[in-house]
């Protein structure tokens, strides 16, 4: 027990923690309330108009065009569905670069002019809004004095209603875009790569003689890894507070080394709260699923189902949001940050992906027949060209400053992007490049060739938890992206790149049916060009070892280890080229968001300085200076008395002040510095200068913390926030 009075009170506090009072029915069915906020295709079966609802239907499912026509009939079914809800404002939602979720909020009541109001809320209301756009983030996209954005309604993902204590809004996901028709967030570029990626596949599909198929999309499955921290300790922690990760604190004595959090029972205080917030996600329609203790102590982990990747987006950020509310709501703040604790697991956002249609099903999907498998293979070689051309885009994909901390650091894949296939996948391919006629690994002779091909099984065969992009038997999962990140950037660069390796894969079959090749060995042709150009990107070894480090350079794989070296790969003319190409960004939007990436990267970094600054001078320094004088006085007291003094203690003390001294005061200089900077240089410099000259301060008051007296030390430690929940 701590005999600071700061971090004593704050462990009384804990250990008086009293559950919030249970406000639902305990009695109420399992799935009673999913959905039950959700503006759904049943809820608008109900109230729409039946040619109204079928249009609805028909953009949703096949995205035809919106007929512009029925908005009002929409709008106005939707707010009468609000307003019993208890809704009394709208609000459209919508995804700024930021990361984050942004609202503008309006109430449904109009002054009628007589000194009443009447609620209304009209189609040209549903279908576009017109937020104050100058404080978002926009990298030149905008000048500041235009600041107007447009928000415009997304069909494709439902409206719901979010509830508050105080009144429920009538929550509309929105795109957002400037005045010129640019993207100046997560969704707009999710939509349009999702379209690119849709006609490419259905070229694929048409091929393979599926006529008029329907439009492909992509699926998204993300596991969302957290830390719980009380919020009397969180509160006492400005670091945590203001930059969402610890930029302070010694390793505990004891950490993860015994696994005993990950495969214990889930403590009592943890499930109270996930219960609660899988009750607000079913609500909202969020198909919560698996939730489980994660390695570190003080981690957990939530998988919903997987969904279309556009409403997965929108999900996994209302996932977030609601996570943070009800947390605070049982006095925990809920830390999505990837490395909120130094030598502690980070967090990461598993992005599970796959691509088909309820038609096609998964179209990752070793099949039953040979044909169905020789489609798949297709599909898979897909990715493989994809991946392997465009890395560089995954990893920027997957680039922050507060992701640079976990990947590579031998808990997370590295930040050379390559594919497990597994073996049996593995040695199918090897076996196409080495000329066509193969066995499966199991199954005895085999060849490929459509109508002869290895029998798949649908096992995912063993796990490869180093590799950042697995196949893990009927999707890829994506192991990078981490746990703050919206999984919109993820999907946007998979569709895109998708689209083009699809795009080629159908321009080749297709000249080559025209030129009369047999079909079946136009396939096995295509899939061994693609093997012998793009298999270097295929590694089923351990990504966590120096040698592949090595191997991979061997290969040209790129190793883009942080956010500064990953950025640049927004506007190298090969990704302009891409996107422009498939019509999924221009050149403007790319060069906004490679500035908006550089403008993150230096806020964050700098933040964090400051951060520094402030901490090591206002509460470690002090405890230090008061524990070294304490301990001056005593040597001085005892020498006078003629007792022999421990100046051992004192000295141990004194190099570290020293130490920390000049390291805040060279931080003080660094930061000082960075405005002679612009761009990515200062992000460079950020990382080259500022970064190291805080871990210095950093490592000198961690070992202070081992020596100062325990009642000065008001920062809560490790041990404590990890394990007192
Ligand atoms: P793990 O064993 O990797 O921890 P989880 O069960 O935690 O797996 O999460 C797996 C995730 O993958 C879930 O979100 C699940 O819905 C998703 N998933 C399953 N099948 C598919 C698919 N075909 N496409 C995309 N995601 C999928
Ligand atoms: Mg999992």
């Amino acid at each position: 027990m701590s005999a600071n009075p700061v971090r004593l009170a704050a462990i009384t506090a804990v250990q008086a923690y009293q559950p919030p009072p249970i406000t639902f029915d305990p009695g109420e069915e399992p799935g009673e309330i999913f959905g039950e906020n959700v503006f759904s295709l049943t809820v608008m079966q109900k109230r729409l108009p039946k040619s109204v609802y079928k249009s609805v239907v028909s953009t949703i499912e096949k995205s035809t065009p919106l007929d512009p026509e029925i908005a009002d009939a929409v709008a106005s079914a939707m707010k009468d569905w609000a307003l019993e809800k208890g809704a009394t404002h709208y609000a459209h939602v919508f995804y700024p670069l930021t990361g984050l979720t942004a609202e503008k909020h309006d109430s449904f009541l109009d002054p009628v002019g007589d000194g009443t109001a009447l609620a209304s809320f009209s189609g040209k209301t549903l279908v576009q809004g017109e937020p104050d756009a100058s404080s978002f983030p926009n990298g030149g996209l905008r000048n500041t004095f235009e600041a107007r954005g447009y928000t415009g309604w997304d069909v494709m993902s439902p409206a719901y209603v979010l509830e508050n204590p105080n009144g429920n809004t009538l929550c509309i996901p929105t795109i957002f875009i400037s005045m010129t028709g640019e993207a100046l967030d997560h969704k707009t570029p999710v939509l349009r790569s999702q379209q690119a990626m849709s006609a490419q596949a259905k070229r694929v599909l048409e091929l393979f003689g599926h006529a008029n198929p329907d439009n492909v999309v992509a699926y998204c499955g993300p596991e969302q890894e957290y830390f719980l921290v009380d919020s009397h300790f969180f509160l006492s922690r400005p670091d945590l507070l203001n930059a969402g990760r610890t930029l302070f604190g010694a390793k505990p004595p004891k950490g993860q080394e015994f696994d005993d959090h990950y495969f214990g029972a889930v403590p009592e205080r943890v499930l109270g709260f996930m219960m609660d917030t899988e009750r607000e996600l079913f609500k909202l329609g969020i198909p919560a699923k698996t939730r489980h203790n994660e390695v570190a102590p003080g981690q957990f982990e939530v998988a919903p189902m997987f969904e279309r990747a556009n409403e997965a987006s929108d999900h996994q950020q209302l996932l977030m949001t609601t996570f943070k509310a009800v947390a605070k709501k049982h006095g925990m703040e809920c830390l999505f940050h990837e490395k909120p604790f130094a030598g502690v697991n980070g967090s990461g956002k598993h992005v599970n992906f796959s691509i088909g249609n309820a038609t096609q099903g998964n179209l990752l999907l070793p099949g039953d027949t040979p044909h169905d498998n020789a489609q798949f293979l297709v599909f898979c070689g897909a990715v493989i060209r994809a991946v392997h051309l465009y890395g560089g885009l995954l990893r920027v994909s997957v680039a922050s400053a507060s992701n640079d901390h976990r990947l590579g650091a031998n808990e997370a894949p590295p930040a050379i992007i390559s594919i497990f296939l597994g073996e049996q996948l593995a040695d199918v391919f090897d076996q196409i490049a080495k000329g066509g006629a193969t066995g499966s690994k199991e199954k005895g002779t085999l060849i490929i060739g459509v109508d002869t091909l290895p029998d798949l099984t649908k096992d995912p065969g063993d796990r490869n938890r180093t590799s950042p992009f697995a196949f893990t038997g009927n999707r890829f999962e994506f192991r990078a992206p981490g746990s703050m990140q919206t999984v919109a950037g993820p999907m946007v660069i998979l569709n895109t790149i998708m689209a083009e390796a699809l795009d080629y894969c159908a321009t080749a079959l297709e000249a080559a049916v025209a030129a009369g090749t047999d079909f079946d060995v136009a396939v096995q042709e295509l899939l061994s060009t693609i093997i012998s150009d793009h298999g270097a990107v295929v590694f089923n070894g351990n990504g966590y070892s120096d040698e592949w480090q090595v191997e991979a350079e061997q290969r040209g794989l790129k190793n883009l280890r942080t956010t500064v070296d990953a950025l640049p790969e927004l506007v190298a003319p090969d990704a302009l080229e891409l996107f422009s190409k498939y019509g999924v960004f221009n050149e403007r939007e790319m060069h906004s968001r490679y500035e908006v990436g550089i403008e993150q990267y230096v806020m964050t970094v700098g933040v964090e300085a400051n951060l520094t600054l402030e901490i090591g001078s206002t509460t470690v320094l002090p405890a230090a200076l008061r524990y070294q004088t304490e301990l001056a006085s005593n040597v001085a007291a005892l020498k006078a008395a003629g007792v022999e003094a421990d100046t051992a203690t004192l000295e141990a003390v004194s190099a570290p002040i020293g130490a920390l001294r000049a390291g805040l005061a060279e931080l003080a200089t660094a930061v000082a510095g960075a405005h002679e900077h612009e761009g990515i240089e200062e992000a460079a410099y950020c990382r080259d200068t500022i970064l190291p000259a805080m871990a210095a301060v950093r490592a000198a008051a961690d070992t202070l913390e081992g020596l100062v007296a325990d009642d000065l030390w008001a920062l809560p430690t490790y041990q404590e926030m990890l394990y007192i929940l």
